[in-house]
């Protein structure tokens, strides 16, 4: 599990790299980019405004134990 984002950067075809982040509104993650439409993988624009749902400001870092925490309710199952 990751929390790098996996997106690919348009026009360079590079793994994007960057952190990420979830929507605490609509629930979406991704990564934040200072331009539109640079990572396919990109939910959060520079004014921190969710390319999802366009709430502003309901932007928080995915943090590695809460990636492993959700990871784990994932794979509870088995
Ligand atoms: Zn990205
Ligand atoms: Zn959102």
């Amino acid at each position: 599990m990751t929390t790098r984002c996996d997106g690919v950067r348009t026009g360079f075809s590079l793994r994007c790299n960057a952190s990420l982040y979830r929507c605490t509104h609509c629930g979406a993650t991704g990564c934040t980019q200072n331009k539109p439409a640079i990572c396919s993988n990109q939910t959060f624009d520079v004014s921190e405004k969710c390319t999802q749902c366009g709430t502003v400001g309901q932007r928080e870092l995915i943090a590695p134990d809460k990636v492993g925490f959700f990871s784990t309710l994932m794979h509870d199952a088995q």
